[in-house]
């Protein structure tokens, strides 16, 4: 389906950023003009990361002017940007046509620059430990304003500084999964070769029919699994998801995913205090690890106690730090490969789950 969208004098505008190659090929072909002006203008969008159809200067005159006039290019405005002092983290704040805030992450490492996006605005899962959820949900995003938040990035970042992308910002990419997937296929492209499926990472809370859909979508990206916990008493409880689809479905797909895609499956791991971090929980863990190709991000959690959430949101707590240096130690010992995710940004709020919270509350932070 090509997105249109009406303006202020309702002409029906095309939406073009976010059309994969062969849909803008499509449009261009029963736009009466010729098929090679969807490789172009595909080029232009991605490669060239044009935002003008006026800066596309291998398209014809009279075809720019057709397309200003009844096509869109842009679907996201930078509203700020702000950077941590502390470590570099750039957190980017943009508005969609409706108003909405959609926030990136861009986290510098030593070897890699990643960027982390979102795909939807808010999220229905209601996590208890990410402040995502107690924002409520707004909508999923569409492709095109999921792939601008790469592209808009990139251009003020410097294009081509961005080599990772993670799916790990606002909302659950596996319930929007028709726009997911069609910006992974625009990665997929040749054309787009700069950022390879192998340096995409999409993260879900456990959705498993979507998982396999994914498996078989032939497109070989990089999966992570929000797992938190080996229990599906605990995981009903922090992750309510869990009651539609259990951690033994999702094992089962996360396994078929790695096996069909030949990738190794990251685990995410939040550590909460008493909840997740007990010796049993530990054990199953090691369990889990042996038995397929994985590694673990280890991820200290975040405190959203200043939103006040009630419940059981309220009483989660971190674990402590030599529990968690523990944890990775035996995890270690037992051959798994482990990443420990220290917070970065925290200070200008870009920690995962807390993204767009402090705009809403309108609450400038220092960085
Ligand atoms: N819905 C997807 C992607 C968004 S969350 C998913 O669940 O994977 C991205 C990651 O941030 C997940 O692993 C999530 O569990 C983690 N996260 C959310 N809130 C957090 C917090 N307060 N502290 C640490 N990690 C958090």
């Amino acid at each position: 389906m090509i997105e249109q969208t009406s303006t202020e004098e309702s002409v029906t505008r095309t939406l073009l950023k976010g059309l994969t190659l062969k849909e803008l090929k499509d449009f261009f072909t029963a736009a009466g003009e010729k098929r090679f002006r969807g490789d172009q203008v595909f080029e232009w969008i991605y490669g060239h990361m044009a935002q003008s159809f006026d800066e596309m200067s291998t398209i014809p005159n009279y075809l720019r002017k057709k397309l200003n006039l009844y096509c869109e290019l842009n679907t996201l405005t930078l509203v700020s940007t702000e950077i941590s002092k502390r470590t570099g983290t750039k957190k980017y704040l943009f508005k969609t046509h409706d108003d909405l805030i959609v926030e990136s992450v861009i986290i510098p490492e030593v070897k890699r620059t990643t960027l982390c996006i979102s795909t939807q605005v808010g999220c229905p899962l209601d996590c208890q430990f990410c402040a995502t959820g107690l924002m409520g949900y707004k909508r999923n995003l569409s492709s095109g304003e999921i792939l601008d938040q790469f592209l808009m990035a990139s251009v003020e970042y410097g294009k081509n500084k961005i080599s990772n992308i993670v799916y790990m910002g606002m909302g659950e990419p596996l319930l929007n999964y028709t726009n997911t997937l069609k910006t992974l296929q625009i990665f997929a492209e040749q054309k787009t070769k700069d950022i390879s499926l192998r340096r995409l990472t999409v993260s879900t809370a456990g959705i498993a029919p979507k998982i396999i859909e994914l498996a078989d979508s032939g497109l070989k990206v990089k999966l992570a699994l929000s797992l938190h916990s080996m229990f599906d008493e605990t995981r009903n409880k922090i992750m309510p998801i869990n009651k539609k689809y259990s951690l033994a479905e999702n094992l089962e797909a996360v396994r078929y995913y790695a096996k069909q895609t030949d990738t190794r499956i990251t685990f995410e791991y939040v550590m909460l205090k008493d909840i997740n971090d007990r010796t049993d929980d530990l054990n199953a863990l090691i369990k889990l690890c042996k038995s397929l190709p994985c590694k673990i991000n280890v991820i200290p959690f975040n405190s959203i106690s200043h939103m006040a959430p009630t419940g059981l949101a309220h009483e989660l707590q971190p674990s402590q730090k030599f529990r968690v240096d523990e944890f990775v130690k035996t995890l270690r010992d037992n051959d798994i490969v482990v990443m420990v995710r220290y917070t970065q940004g925290d200070d200008i709020a870009a920690a995962c789950g807390q993204l767009a919270y402090k705009f809403e509350k309108n609450s400038k932070v220092d960085a």
